[in-house]
């Protein structure tokens, strides 16, 4: 099955892609992380995009689509896959459609305040995907991812300018997707508030019955 995570930044889609990707044995294909690995390890990618992810900006959608092409091409995403962050425009959306088109879209759907609550907590684990919260998800070591004990950290686009800017283009540029996904007839809504373990077991009976309908 081929799902795509959407909502705003905050929603919750690299935690609950993480659930996912656990339960059902997809892999999870977050493009906010491999930006942040090329990053990382300095690529020709990664310097190019950085001074646009710390100002809370898209990076344009020709680098994103080749990304994501060449990632769903490898032997693991033949399968399936759980996308988290893309796609982003509706540029980006119809090139998903030509190349792999994605089954469902789960939009996880969180209000402005609690993205922001959310965002202001946010630890990231500098080892694997795993996104950790100074309240609403501590590690069980302070400081220390659960999964792979590679210290946290907190995100440079976490910071309150960078949050503004990416809700502003979440707004115009990627909610239309919304519609866009509505006309296809592919989008499912759920509701992203409450504690993370409720959200993923309402979120987990979704993806079963939606595997049963085999879209
Ligand atoms: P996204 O990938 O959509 O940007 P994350 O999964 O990174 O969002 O979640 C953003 C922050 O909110 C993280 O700190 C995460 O631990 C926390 N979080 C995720 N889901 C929930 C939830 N249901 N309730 C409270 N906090 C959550
Ligand atoms: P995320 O981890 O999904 O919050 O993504 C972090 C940042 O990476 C975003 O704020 C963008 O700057 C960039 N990014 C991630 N995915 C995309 C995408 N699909 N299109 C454009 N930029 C993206």
């Amino acid at each position: 099955m081929r799902f795509v995570f959407f909502g705003p930044p905050g929603a919750g889609k690299g935690t609950m892609a993480v659930e996912a990707s656990s339960e059902f044995s997809l892999p999870h294909v977050s493009t906010g992380d491999l930006f942040r690995s090329a990053i990382r390890k300095r690529t020709p990618l990664g310097l190019y995009v950085k001074t646009i992810i710390d100002a809370g900006s898209l990076v344009p959608d020709q680098a994103t689509i080749d990304l994501v092409k060449e990632r769903l091409a490898q032997p693991d995403a033949r399968s399936g896959w759980l996308l988290d962050g893309f796609p982003r425009t509706i540029g980006q959306a119809q090139a998903l459609s030509d190349f792999c088109p994605e089954n469902w879209v789960i939009d996880l759907q969180v209000s402005d305040p609690v993205l922001i609550s959310r965002l202001s907590g946010r630890r990231m684990c500098s080892g694997c995907s795993h996104s950790y919260h100074m309240v609403f998800k501590q590690p069980k070591i302070d400081g220390v991812c659960d999964a792979c004990g590679s210290p946290l950290y907190i995100r440079d686009d976490d910071r309150e300018a960078s949050v503004r800017n990416r809700l502003l283009e979440y707004r115009s540029l990627t909610e239309p997707l919304v519609d866009y996904y509505r006309e296809k007839g592919n989008l499912v809504m759920v509701n992203g508030e409450g504690d993370p373990k409720a959200v993923w077991a309402s979120l987990k009976q979704i993806m079963l019955d939606l595997h049963a309908l085999k879209h």
